[in-house]
């Protein structure tokens, strides 16, 4: 390697993406990301709240723009914490490969790593174009309660070789859990931080039944 070839992958910023429906987000989110990006010094980690997720749709589902709103205010006192309207913003079905080959090209020279449980890890397969994704960024997995990390090895072996496993902690907070306390009337102050806590209660979020 020349010089210059030396320089220019050490100056390359390492940047942590954290995608999800954040329907809302929570500790176990935020917790995740404040792992990997001390793990692997991550300069910032950009949460990306989904749009029109092409998985997920139920009755109480709160909108994009909510879905955004308590993002913001769930990091904003994490200074090396981030937040994109990318794909709030994009009309129409998001998938992550499209994000990321977005978010490659704005961050010409950095690094990406994608930030994900061991539950959506083991969803790889069933990702759209996965091996896209995997030329475009670093999976990271992080722990998740209820899920066995030895299933990893039953994923085929380029997926495997391209993911790098965090023995993180676990925090057994869903937002399926969240959202069923809300609406059987129990409460989830401290599943959340406080301000997103407040935004369910005054936009009166996740009353209605999830069918
Ligand atoms: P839902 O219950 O609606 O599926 P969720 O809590 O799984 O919500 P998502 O928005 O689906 O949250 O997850 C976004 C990302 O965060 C995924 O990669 C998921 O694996 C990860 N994640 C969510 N909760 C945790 C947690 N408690 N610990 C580690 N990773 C988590
Ligand atoms: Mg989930």
């Amino acid at each position: 390697m020349t010089d210059s070839e030396d320089n220019f992958q050490t100056n390359r910023e390492k940047i942590g993406i954290m995608g999800g429906t954040f329907d809302p987000i929570h500790y176990g989110h935020l917790f995740a990301a404040e792992e990997a990006r001390v793990a692997l010094s991550l300069r910032r980690v950009i949460f990306v709240p989904s749009g029109n997720s092409p998985h997920k749709s139920y009755a109480s589902m709160a909108s994009a723009e909510d879905r955004y709103a308590m993002t913001a205010v769930a990091i904003e006192n994490n200074r090396y914490f981030e937040i994109s309207r990318i794909e709030t913003d994009r009309t129409g079905t998001s998938y992550t490969s499209d994000t990321l080959r977005e978010l490659a090209r704005i961050h010409i020279n950095a690094d990406l790593f994608l930030i994900t449980g061991l539950d959506a890890a083991l969803d790889i397969p069933n990702w759209h174009k996965p091996h896209e994704i995997l030329s475009l960024c670093t999976v990271v997995v992080v722990a998740r309660p209820g899920y066995i990390r030895d299933k990893i090895r039953e994923l085929d072996d380029i997926i495997q070789d391209s993911l790098l496993i965090l023995d993180t902690d676990l925090i057994d907070i869903s937002s399926t859990a969240i959202r069923r306390h809300v609406r059987t009337g129990e409460c989830v102050r401290y599943m959340t931080p406080d301000p997103v806590w407040r935004y369910i209660v005054d936009k009166k979020l996740y009353s209605r039944t999830e069918a």
